[in-house]
């Protein structure tokens, strides 16, 4: 049986006092053992949240990190300094990230590289936008982004990965995906997995769906097959978040 993960994007949310009074009021509410619960909080947040969680079931991840080991790289933060600072998860292409700041998916998969390197879980984002979707590529598209993140990926590291499918459409909007939508692609994604590793890989392989997320819709979108969590950003930031955790 998959652990469910549950993980909040702050996104450019929060100064580093805003996050040490958010995690104080989170604390109480996400408490749970039946899932694995991880705020991705901004980089100027990661010391003071990683600091404000100890004694806790909440891990903290990064939204982002640079696939180098370190050098001139302006403004970039590398896996080293994220798991000094105490950091067990990375955002990876984000759609937002792919949309704003030019990642590919070729950069995915080198940052997912790294991160595994480095012993970070990455959370894969991929998704298709609203055109893809009312083409009818999304199965193929997504496919797409899954192989090329994964390129030259083992096994054993893929098993441990965390993939957000995330609907570009769905991001922000309140237009949360069908169950039947979310569930079709999640167990599209799996399968592509098992092609290219294995069925016990594909078994083991945490995917969450991302996408306007809510204390509403959660329990029925995760308790689907192939669900294995969500990847929340909005209702993140909120004490709704302990409902989502909790959504059972
Ligand atoms: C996200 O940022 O990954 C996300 C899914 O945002 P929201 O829940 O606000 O749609």
């Amino acid at each position: 049986m998959r652990k469910k993960i549950i993980a909040g994007n702050w996104k450019m949310n929060m100064t580093p006092s805003e996050a040490i009074a958010l995690i104080e009021t989170l604390k109480p509410l996400v408490q749970t053992d039946e899932a694995d619960v991880v705020f991705c909080v901004p980089a100027i947040d990661i010391i003071p949240a990683v600091e404000a969680v100890k004694g806790t079931n909440i891990q903290i991840g990064a939204e982002n990190m640079y696939f180098e080991e370190k050098g001139a790289f302006t403004g970039e933060i590398s896996p080293a300094m994220l798991t000094d600072a105490g950091v067990k998860y990375v955002i990876i292409g984000h759609s937002e990230r792919r949309q704003y700041f030019a990642e590919t998916d070729e950069t995915v998969n080198k940052k997912v590289k790294k991160a595994f390197e480095h012993g970070i879980t990455p959370i894969i984002c991929c998704g298709e936008s609203l055109t893809q979707r009312e083409q009818g590529v999304t199965i193929d598209f997504i496919r797409q982004q899954i192989k090329i993140a994964f390129l030259d990926v083992t096994a054993d590291q893929a098993k441990t990965a965390v993939i957000a499918y995330e609907p570009i459409w769905a991001i922000g909007t309140g237009k949360v995906a069908t169950t039947e939508q979310a569930e079709e692609v999640c167990k599209a994604i799996r399968a592509c997995i098992g092609e290219i590793y294995d069925e016990a890989t594909a078994e083991a392989v945490r995917i969450q769906y991302g996408g306007s997320v809510s204390a509403a819709s959660a329990p029925e979108l995760f308790a689907q097959k192939d669900i294995d969590g969500g990847l929340v950003g909005g209702a993140a930031l909120k004490p709704d978040f302990g409902k989502i955790v909790n959504y059972k």
